[in-house]
């Protein structure tokens, strides 16, 4: 059997089910192959930022992903750090990226990742577009000049077919098949240490921290640990928790004392119940290219890493939100291949950078300062220490605003790059996401936004406006026009025009017309 879509997706986790509703809203027929049934039980990626969020909103998810919630609502999401163990006296409780909540247009959640799949798939359900294969597995993944073939095999049967596509795309996790077949190479700091993942019950865990704020994360920086975490994260309120935390290479599921790891990393004695115990590796692992030819690599499949600070799943969604447009803008004829460039142009510098500068190198920094400073020792100079660990931990979520100054589809300032280095700033510019502000009519600019590209137009000319709707229809890139006064509308944008990409991102800024609007639009369509 021989079937033909245009795009496949291989893996249906929460990043393969999501590009499968992002391409199903914009009309892309496809067919998403999932080796499981079912998805794991293990809360994995559950602290959803403001940004994805806003992708929960624009895939007409956003309301039954807060329903799905698990904690009680207004219960504080932000974390805790220690040194040494949960009961000494030197904590604190960083600004978290959350705190920047005015740069988005929507609050951030928290809830066990299988929920927030769960709502996915159910969305995923709403588009007759979409073709979804569980329990089958994608073997072979072969590209031909005019489209990509991709042979399945069942995954508890003799069951075999061959779908073919224009392209396809990686959404497999870590052991990517997709990657390795198209022979992309990874690179990243590995740091040869095997961490233990424990999902548990404790009720006695619970009580025994009420002598600290109430917290959704604790994580305990021991000297013992070189700067690898001992991190307790709350599933519920009351009793569920996961665990994870360095064990020697030789640990295995069924010989290790992890109820002493437990103890050690809490500071006291409690009961525990065990739900699964498993493993992973302290290593950043980044795809060097997110494209080759006809296949596209996103979420875990391009980046992996230790789930330290949040980054794996949230960065995936917007893999995905990146990616989603550019193919539907190729398939209808308005993108051109510097697009679907752009798409790894953008996203891998993102990962790049949050990898080695974020997660590795604050891995560094903690372990250089276990080894320099004790309580024990000196604890003036511990204390003045611990502050400046405090101040560089906040620092790191003040600056972080992944953006695409340096994209060749948009018009950023010269020889700027894409980087996570920003500064949050309320203003549009180009290669920036868009930050929410009201409108005149007393609606967010976020609810006026259109699928495809969105003109601001505060007092702009009507000659201005005439162009871009002209431009745009000749090359037929959609493009809705969003008008308001300049006084009113230009609160936080500060420019009279502003040229919003489907994803939310700034392309363009002026306060007049552009020189030439036809070769701006080709530019942001990847055309020229
Ligand atoms: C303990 C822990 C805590 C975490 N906390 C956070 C957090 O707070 N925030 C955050 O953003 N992230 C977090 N993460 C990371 C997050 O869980 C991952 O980034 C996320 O699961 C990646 O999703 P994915 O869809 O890319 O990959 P996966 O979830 O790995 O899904 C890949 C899918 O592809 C399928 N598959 C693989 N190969 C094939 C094949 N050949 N054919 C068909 N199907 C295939 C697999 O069955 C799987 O379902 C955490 C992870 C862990 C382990």
């Amino acid at each position: 059997m021989e079937q033909r879509y245009q795009v496949i997706i291989v893996g249906g986790g929460p990043v393969g089910v999501a590009l499968a509703v992002e391409l199903g809203q914009r009309g892309v027929s496809c067919v998403l192959i999932e080796r499981h049934t079912t998805p794991q039980r293990i809360p994995k990626g559950q602290n959803l930022t403001n940004r994805s969020m806003e992708h929960f909103y624009f895939w007409g998810a956003v309301d039954e992903l807060r329903a799905a919630r698990v904690m009680p609502r207004g219960y504080p999401i932000g974390g805790i750090t220690a040194y040494g163990d949960l009961m000494r006296d030197h904590w604190y409780i960083p600004v978290g990226r959350e705190s920047y909540g005015d740069y988005f247009f929507q609050a951030n959640e928290r809830l066990p990742q299988y929920l927030t799949e769960e709502v996915l798939r159910a969305r995923m359900a709403d588009f007759p577009n979409v073709t979804s294969i569980p329990g089958w597995s994608a073997e072979t993944i072969e590209q031909e000049e005019q489209g990509v073939r991709v042979t399945i095999t069942e995954e508890n049967g003799p069951g075999r077919q061959v779908f073919e596509a224009e392209y396809v795309v990686g959404c497999d996790g870590p052991r990517s098949t997709v990657r390795e077949q198209s022979g992309i190479e990874r690179d990243g700091t590995d740091f040869d240490q095997k961490m233990a993942l424990l999902v548990f019950r404790s009720r006695e865990l619970h009580e025994g921290l009420k002598h600290l704020p109430e917290r959704t994360v604790y994580r305990a920086l021991s000297p013992d640990f070189k700067g690898a975490w001992c991190f307790f994260g709350r599933i519920d309120v009351g009793e569920g928790w996961f665990f994870h935390a360095p064990v020697p290479r030789d640990a295995t599921a069924e010989d290790y004392d992890f109820r002493g790891l437990l103890q050690r990393a809490a500071g006291f004695e409690f009961s525990v119940e065990f739900d699964h115990i498993g493993f992973w590796e302290l290593r950043v692992a980044v795809a060097n290219t997110y494209r080759k030819g006809r296949a596209f690599i996103a979420g875990d499949a391009a980046h992996t890493h230790p789930p330290y600070g949040a980054y794996g799943l949230n960065t995936g969604l917007e893999d995905v939100t990146n990616l989603g447009w550019k193919l539907a803008a190729a398939l209808e004829g308005w993108g051109g291949d510097s697009l679907l460039d752009s798409y790894s142009e953008e996203r891998r510098p993102i990962f790049w950078e949050t990898g080695e500068d974020v997660i590795a190198d604050g891995i560094k920094r903690d372990r250089a300062f276990l080894e320099q400073y004790s309580p024990d020792r000196d604890l003036e100079e511990f204390k003045q220490a611990w502050k400046k660990v405090e101040a560089a931990d906040s620092e790191v979520n003040r600056t972080y605003e992944p953006h695409y100054e340096g994209s060749s589809v948009v018009m950023g300032p010269p020889d700027s790059v894409c980087s996570i280095h920003g500064s949050l700033s309320l203003t549009a510019k180009a290669g920036h996401h868009l930050a929410p502000q009201l409108l005149s009519s007393g609606c967010n600019v976020f609810e006026e936004l259109g699928s495809g590209f969105t003109l601001l137009a505060f007092d702009a000319e009507d000659s201005t406006v005439k162009d871009f709707e002209e431009t745009a229809m000749s090359l037929n890139v959609p493009l809705k026009v969003v008008r308001d006064t300049y006084e009113d509308g230009r609160k936080k944008t500060e420019s009279r025009l502003a040229l919003v990409r489907p994803d939310q991102y700034v392309a363009w800024t002026g306060d007049t017309s552009p020189d030439d609007t036809a070769r701006l639009m080709q530019k942001v369509t990847g055309i020229v």
